[in-house]
């Protein structure tokens, strides 16, 4: 066993890392979050899904998504077009959004993937490597091809009652792509393709290096974790290094981390009010214009009897985004104050605020969608409305806010973090769950 440390990046607890079934999970003994997924050690895998991703993403992008025929006349969209009309009508930062979220993050993703496990599998090397996959832990959150496709879905539940719309072969790309990026990243093992970046001459400190030292305070901050390779570093007494993995700082802690979530999460609540009460879209039908907020939206759809798609836009547009900015804020109060009580539940609850505030933009996505396909004058016309700005604000802000906190920060602060020996993580296989906490010797 090599005893390599990891360090649970919630709770920053110490685990000696060993080698686990393929397929499972080792979960953190302390606050139970996922540390590491055991996949295949293989590259040719994931490089293949990623080629196959990238074709899918250039026929996404370059047919049709939907087409929509009215009183004879035809409209088509690509993924691409409601960038395009949000920029013509002078909503900048939606298509810029849009765009990042819904091309330019997943495009990134792709290739990233290919650049570097292209000269991996050939076991060659290529300059810039390192930084490649570095920017791949600032993109990911921000591909959200998954949530295009539900605005997708909730767009063309809207049309079709008043006109005719065909599913483009663009369509099916995404609904394939999605399930290969997926499997992309199930397939691959991330610490194998960091290790295979790594210097050669590169010591990775033990258990042996903290071995003696328990019990000190000091030698606790010494050991300081890589929040984008999640390499455990030896700070030598220092608060900020570079990682000698892959290059980035190294913080003890996210710097000011409490104050930035704060002010992001006050951001978020004061737009919230705008983004409620002006119209996300006005929609113009023989002549007659209406304006729709988000809960007008909704409760159309309930009126046309479409229960399913209601409850997905309620869930996504109205329930997530008030349950994400109370838990985060109840998180946040009881960091700053330094409550103890269920540590390991309220982490629990920042790592689901993380997962599913990016949902919230199905509305934004719907929105892009309808105003780039609906563009027949007087017959029928949706023009985008500040509402669907200031949502996207709210949605942009509440995950800025997310990411900008230190989970770590909940254990600090009530007092938890003393010294203990590096355990064993829980694994748990997809049959039985072993509990494997034993103490390393
Ligand atoms: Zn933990
Ligand atoms: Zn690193």
């Amino acid at each position: 066993m090599s005893h390599r440390l990891i360090a649970c990046e919630n709770c920053d607890y110490l685990h000696v890392e060993e080698e686990i079934p393929t397929g499972s999970v080792a979960y953190c003994v302390r606050c139970g979050s996922p540390l590491y997924r055991a996949a295949q050690v293989r590259f040719d895998k994931p490089l293949a899904l990623a080629v196959t991703a990238f074709l899918l993403f250039l026929i996404a992008n370059s047919y049709p998504v939907l087409t929509f025929a009215m009183e004879g006349r035809v409209e088509t969209n690509t993924l691409s077009s409601g960038v395009l009309t949000f920029w013509r009508e002078g909503f900048l930062f939606l298509a810029i959004m849009v765009a990042v979220t819904s091309v330019l993050a997943p495009l990134v993703l792709i290739l990233a993937h290919i650049y570097v496990l292209l000269p991996i599998s050939l076991n060659r090397q290529v300059p810039g490597m390192q930084q490649v996959w570095r920017i791949l832990a600032i993109i990911r959150p921000w591909s959200m091809l998954d949530v295009f496709l539900i605005g997708l879905l909730v767009a063309l539940t809207k049309l079709t009652d008043f006109a005719d719309v065909i599913a483009g072969p663009a369509f099916f790309a995404i609904c394939c792509l999605i399930p290969t990026v997926l499997l992309m990243n199930i397939t691959l093992d991330p610490r194998y393709v960091w290790r295979r970046l790594a210097p050669a001459n590169l010591r990775y400190p033990t258990s042996e290096d903290i071995g003696n030292q328990q019990g000190s305070d000091q030698q606790d901050r010494a050991l300081l974790t890589c929040h984008t390779c999640s390499m455990v570093v030896l700070g030598g007494g220092h608060e900020n290094v570079r990682c000698p993995r892959c290059g980035a700082m190294v913080h003890h802690r996210k710097p000011r981390s409490l104050s930035r979530s704060w002010a992001l999460l006050l951001a978020a609540v004061i737009l919230y009010v705008p983004a409620n009460v002006f119209p996300i879209m006005t929609v113009t039908y023989l002549g007659r214009a209406e304006a729709d907020t988000i809960l007008s939206g909704v409760s159309a759809l309930v009126r046309a009897g479409e229960w399913p798609i209601a409850i997905v836009v309620f869930t996504a547009s109205i329930l997530v985004p008030i349950i994400k900015i109370l838990l985060l804020g109840w998180v946040y109060i009881a960091t700053a104050l330094g409550l103890s009580g269920p540590l390991k539940e309220r982490t629990l609850i920042y790592r689901i605020t993380e997962l599913i505030g990016r949902w919230s933009m199905v509305d934004v996505f719907m929105v892009s969608i309808l105003a780039a396909l609906v563009k027949l004058g007087n017959i029928a016309t949706v023009q985008p409305g500040f509402g669907a700005v200031a949502f996207c604000g709210v949605v942009i802000l509440t995950m800025l806010s997310a990411m900008a906190f230190d989970p770590r920060l909940i254990w600090d602060r009530a007092g938890m973090q003393t010294v203990k020996r590096p355990r064993l993580a829980s694994v748990k296989t997809d049959h039985d769950r072993v509990e494997n906490q034993g103490i390393p010797s």
